[in-house]
């Protein structure tokens, strides 16, 4: 089942080992490193080709003709060959981190060892020579590999205090990798020491640890340490609160069940997280059961303030704190045409279906069966919404077979804020009756539009 692939030479592009015998017939030293090794002997096809050579970067900027210095401070230069782009880094041997996240200085290495002593983790610290085709791999790398084991290289909490990053990169490759901890490793973890690091590094790791596969339930480990206190205290607050009779779990287990339960995409995956972000402090109980009025209203705020924290875009948090915002939706399989138009109009045709995934996530996350017809309801509703949204149906006035401009003639009014309300006003009767979407018909509707009287 599990591969430590003999075979790794196969996985090389072309490209790169281009870069690797042009660096060799220069009289350097060449091996390929890092997640493109450790993936390929996985038998995974790596995303991206990471080279370190002890060439200085100005030689490798004149060795090749096409480079672009993208990381030249840190040795980092990536070249360009048939198209592909191989980073190349000079071997380092990192000095002292003062400030837990950065070294005091970069010093350039002559010498692969030093190179693979100042990386993360052993599965990150294997070296394969394309040339001789034979491996560098002094932390035991291959054999973690075959045990799915990730453990730090050399003493952890050394390196934890060194660049805090890496915890919670450990916890991103735990998950993504589908690996055990090593628990010296794990233990190791000191959660404040993440305060030294910068919302954008975080922002990175925390996006990749989103797309695992399955992020529940490393978020689940990371919890137990204390590190997701320190980055999302807002969702450790569902821990223990419990939600009546249709739902298995508290909070913060439906919670990640929903996000496991998503398509892998990032807005989905951040939204089905968050959803119910507001629920421990809307909750209360009565007669009638548990109540979490408003949970979605105060969950869009809440997502918004944890989004911008991170420095995630403008347009990304807009995005998932309006999927939370109308997670709770009331249409159903059976609701009218009219109702499933009005829903499209006001969430947007690009989340109305997006709204649905996160809906389906949500029932499965109540951890209970779900039944057939349960689930023939859910499917009637999204093949219903995936119709409107392909038909010609009008979902805002810039849809409508009439302008601004048309308004104002016919109406005889000069250019101010009637107009829009016109607009709205047809866009509403439109909404209504798709067959009204025609210039001559809305000019006629215009006219009794003037009679009524201007608010
Ligand atoms: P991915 O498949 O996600 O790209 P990767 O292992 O290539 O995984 P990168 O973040 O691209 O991860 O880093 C490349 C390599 O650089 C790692 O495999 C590791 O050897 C080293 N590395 C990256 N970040 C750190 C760090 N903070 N501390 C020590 N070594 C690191
Ligand atoms: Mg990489």
């Amino acid at each position: 089942m599990f591969l430590v692939s003999p075979n790794i030479y196969e996985y090389i592009p072309q490209a790169v080992l281009e870069v690797c015998d042009t660096l060799i017939a220069n009289g350097y030293q060449a091996y390929l490193v890092g997640g493109a090794v450790r993936d390929s002997l996985r038998g995974e096809a790596p995303k991206d080709w990471d080279v370190t050579t002890d060439a200085l970067p100005a030689k490798v900027l004149s060795l090749f003709r096409k480079t672009i210095p993208t990381g030249i401070k840190y040795g980092t230069i990536t070249v360009i060959v048939q198209g592909i782009p191989v980073e190349v880094t000079t071997f380092r041997a990192d000095g002292i981190y003062r400030d837990g996240r950065h070294p005091e200085n970069v010093s350039f290495s002559s010498n692969i060892e030093a190179d693979l002593q100042r990386r993360d983790f052993t599965v990150n610290a294997i070296a394969y020579n394309p040339q001789n085709r034979e491996f560098v791999d002094p932390y035991g790398g291959r054999r973690d590999l075959k045990r799915q084991l990730l453990r730090a290289v050399g003493d952890p909490k050394e390196r934890f205090a060194e660049d805090a990053l890496r915890m919670l990169r450990f916890f991103r490759f735990l998950a993504t990798l589908k690996f055990r901890p090593h628990r010296q490793t794990l233990e190791a973890i000191e959660p404040s020491l993440i305060r030294n690091i910068s919302a954008e590094r975080i922002r990175d790791e925390l996006s990749k640890l989103l797309l695992a596969e399955f992020p529940g339930p490393t978020f689940l480990t990371m919890h137990r340490t204390g590190l997701l206190e320190e980055i999302l205290p807002e969702i450790i607050r569902g821990e223990g609160v419990t939600q009546g009779s249709y739902h298995r779990f508290d909070v913060l287990r439906h919670s990640l069940h929903a996000m496991d339960n998503t398509l892998p995409c990032l807005d989905l995956r951040w939204a089905a997280l968050l959803h119910d972000v507001a629920k421990p402090m809307t909750r209360m109980e009565d007669a009638d059961g548990i109540h979490f009025y408003g949970h979605d209203v105060k969950g869009e705020k809440i997502t918004q303030a944890i989004l911008a924290r991170l420095r995630y875009s403008n347009q990304f948090t807009k995005k998932v704190a309006l999927l939370v915002r109308w997670h709770m939706f009331a249409i159903h399989a059976h609701s009218t045409d009219r109702a499933l138009r009005r829903f499209v109009r006001k969430v947007g045709k690009d989340n109305a279906l997006d709204l649905m995934e996160i809906r389906r996530a949500d029932i499965l996350a109540l951890g209970r069966q779900t039944t057939c017809s349960g689930w023939n309801h859910w499917q009637i509703l999204r093949d219903r919404l995936q119709e409107i949204i392909d038909s010609d149906a009008t979902f805002t006035v810039k849809d409508l077979a009439i302008s601004g401009r048309d308004v104002m003639a016919a109406l005889d009014l000069p250019p101010g804020p009637q107009i829009g309300s016109a607009l709205d006003w047809l866009l509403e009767k439109v909404l209504d009756d798709p067959s009204l979407n025609q210039k001559p018909k809305l000019i006629d509707l215009l006219q009794s539009y003037e009679k009524t009287p201007l608010v």
